[in-house]
């Protein structure tokens, strides 16, 4: 029995010494105080830091102008370069392995031509369906890019019938059966419909142990779930920074290389010069001489008005600590899951796994009653101040972010779905 009164939940918040850090954020205001912010998985919220520190870059520029890539408070030259600690803590990473550049579907793209290299044998690249739309469209155009044919070379691992995730069982089948003819398995972190997390660290020694390069996309793992991914040996991985990570709409993005690859120069990689040598960078020389590490696959100089706003969020996360963030989460989620199942049982289906080591902190919910109904009860809990996301044809993902979120939020998202079903 799962104690549904108001009180519950306001006691869990009086008790969590991680709730301070909502008032690092700004919540959108709702029709009665603050919104019921569900949609972290989507865009998170703004930290409070933002506002002062976007000033100081524009007065930088404003009284430095091209000085500022020296003089600036966090000059420009190296701005990218002081993420690389917090970056590296929050993936499981060695700073070398790691960069913020680009956005994420770029990145997949250049880490697909360094590591989705097929041959006649061994030319398939393993995603999952359904796979998050960009990541479908480039493996596919990266298939045909290498001259292949996506029906023959994309293997997709699906759903058993009437399941939503994906069983470990099957994933471990798939690349038995195909292991030898696949030249990169790329999936999911964490499924963007689902919320499945996938064990990523037994995937990754299983393709390995077949001889696959193995990618991951941790658009919705990274600062939702704990991450090991030099431990784990995958060969890259990629992020956006815009969900989980707080750092505004079109955020630059993350990029690991594990450290095995960090000096493999004869890597095929389409460069530009902020991969070069930052030593020789400004000799403008014709020779490409990459960065050891995951720098040298840069391109540009970095945008810096888009990094910022990542500064001021990930040192709330080295603040808060992955593993006390991951700790509470599990209780916020579960919290989710008890009052949906002793309130709304018969009207919601929850199809994320149960099992919390199976999921980050995104419930997907499935109302009954069919399309119509569920578009109108959700746009019923919109107009009461609940921020969630609509999927269709009759899903509902919220997404209890540990770092803003409270208790109380998720009594209240539940109190609000319950009178729309009486
Ligand atoms: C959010 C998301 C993206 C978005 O790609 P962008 O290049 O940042 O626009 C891609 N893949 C997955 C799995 C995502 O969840």
């Amino acid at each position: 029995m799962t104690d549904t009164s108001i009180d519950y939940a306001r006691q869990q918040d009086a008790g969590d010494p991680l709730a301070i850090y909502r008032q690092q954020f700004h919540i959108p205001p709702g029709p009665d105080g603050d919104s019921i912010y569900l949609c972290g998985n989507s865009l998170g919220l703004q930290p409070r830091e933002v506002q002062q520190l976007m000033d100081e870059e524009l007065e930088a520029w404003r009284e430095l102008g091209v000085e500022g890539h020296f003089r600036a408070t966090r000059p420009w030259m190296a701005y990218h370069e002081q993420l690389a600690h917090p970056l590296a803590a929050l993936v499981g990473a060695q700073a070398e392995e790691v960069v913020a550049m680009n956005t994420l579907t770029v990145n997949l793209h250049l880490m697909m031509v360094s590591f989705y290299r097929p041959t006649k044998e061994r030319f398939r690249l393993l995603i999952e369906k359904p796979a998050f739309p960009s990541d479908r469209y480039a493996a596919e155009s990266q298939v045909r890019f290498h001259g292949f044919d996506p029906d023959e070379a994309l293997v997709e691992l699906t759903p058993r019938d009437g399941e939503a995730g994906i069983e470990d069982e099957d994933i471990a089948a798939c690349i038995e059966q195909y292991g030898d003819s696949i030249a990169l398995v790329m999936l999911p972190g964490v499924q963007y419909y689902s919320g499945q997390l996938f064990d990523m660290g037994t995937i990754t020694a299983l393709a390995r142990k077949q001889g696959c390069a193995v990618g991951w996309d941790l658009a919705h793992a990274a600062g939702n779930v704990p991450l090991a991914l030099h431990d784990w040996g995958a060969d890259f991985a990629v992020w956006c920074s815009y969900k989980y990570l707080n750092a505004g709409p079109g955020a630059v993005a993350g990029c690991f290389v594990h450290e095995r690859h960090g000096r493999a120069f004869d890597l095929p990689r389409f460069a530009g010069w902020w991969g070069h040598d930052k030593a020789t960078r400004f000799q403008m020389g014709s020779e490409f001489v990459p960065m050891n590490g995951a720098e040298g696959w840069q391109l540009s100089n970095p945008p810096i008005f888009s990094l910022t706003p990542l500064i001021a969020s990930l040192s709330l996360f080295e603040d808060a600590g992955m593993d006390r963030l991951r700790q509470k989460s599990i209780a916020l989620t579960g919290y989710l899951q008890a009052l949906l199942n002793e309130l709304l049982a018969e009207q919601v289906r929850i199809f994320t796994p149960g099992d919390p080591t199976q999921r980050g902190c995104q419930l997907s919910l499935s109302l009954a009653g069919g399309r119509e109904h569920g578009r109108a009860v959700f746009e019923a809990i919109s107009d009461a101040g609940v921020i969630a996301d609509w999927r269709e044809p009759d899903v509902i993902r919220v997404a209890p972010v540990p770092l803003y979120n409270s208790f109380e939020d998720v009594w209240r998202f539940v109190d609000i779905l319950r009178r729309q079903f009486t």
